[in-house]
């Protein structure tokens, strides 16, 4: 049976795409059959895994439309096969944002891709679901078919701000929606040791959340920035960086969490 796991925060720019791609492709290093699902119309998880968002056949927009099924859209990325790092891609583009409105009348409106994804499961080891930078339809949708939460954070003055918020979706999710959502975890991303406020953070998040602080730290790395550009995830463009590396052991990490899940 397959984890879902949501990589969200309501914030932008915060680092959930990075993790997502990166975290798809080093579970896929050590051997994990995974699925990434984009959720954001800004398509980035797709073209960050080397999948034209401007040419898609299919999307999760006709998953959530129920025009087409999980095994009919999803698609994978030549590059990532050549490096022997291969996930399956539900893709996303502008497109998505209409799926928003969309759906506003239809029924299970928040359980669509629950539902789809249920035909896949026997698939896949770890589904991703890289969410937008909101708490929307399309966010829900997302929390709705999860077993856990990743919440990726930088460990500035303003981190713990909104964090409130998206622990208050996650527990009205878990009382009347999916009674599976069980964890949160706190990933520290684009972590510079040398900065003293964000050591002080990365301490009191540790202090606060105690375990549900992810062991592994993702450092600010400019390899991690330059990948999506040649349309790979970091842990594909150069595995030797720190970035990179960090990654993989984050991957580790989690498949050693999801087994005492
Ligand atoms: P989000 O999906 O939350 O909007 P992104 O993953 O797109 O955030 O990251 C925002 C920006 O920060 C991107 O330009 C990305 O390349 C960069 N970035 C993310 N993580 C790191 C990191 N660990 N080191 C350096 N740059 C990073
Ligand atoms: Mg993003």
């Amino acid at each position: 049976m397959a984890k879902i796991f949501c990589i969200a925060n309501q914030k932008g720019g915060v680092g959930k795409t990075t993790t997502t791609v990166n975290l798809a492709a080093g579970l896929a290093k050590v051997g994990q059959r995974v699925l990434m699902v984009d959720l954001d119309p800004q398509g980035n998880a797709t073209m960050g895994s080397g999948v034209d968002k401007r040419k898609l056949e299919l999307s999760v927009y006709d998953v959530l439309l129920e025009s087409a099924s999980v095994s009919e859209a999803r698609v994978q990325s030549p590059k990532l096969a050549e490096a022997g790092c291969s996930y399956d891609i539900l893709a996303a583009n502008r497109e998505l944002a209409g799926a928003e409105v969309e759906m506003v009348s239809l029924e299970r409106r928040e359980k669509r891709l629950k539902t789809a994804l249920g035909a896949v499961d026997a698939d896949y080891d770890f589904v991703l679901i890289d969410c937008p930078p909101s708490l929307s339809l399309l966010t829900l949708n997302g929390l709705c078919c999860a077993h856990g939460v990743i919440v990726p954070m930088q460990c500035e003055y303003f981190a713990l701000e909104g964090l409130a918020d998206l622990v208050n979706t996650i527990k009205q999710v878990h009382a009347n929606l999916n009674k599976d959502l069980a964890i949160i975890g706190l990933l520290r991303v684009m972590f510079d040791p040398r900065i003293t406020l964000q050591q002080q953070v990365s301490e009191q998040l540790k202090a606060r959340f105690g375990d549900k602080v992810f062991n592994t730290v993702i450092p600010r790395n400019v390899r991690l920035a330059e990948a999506p550009s040649y349309g790979l995830p970091g842990v594909v463009f150069d595995l030797h960086s720190k970035g990179a590396q960090a990654f993989v052991a984050f991957a580790q990490e989690m498949v050693e969490r999801v087994q005492k899940m």
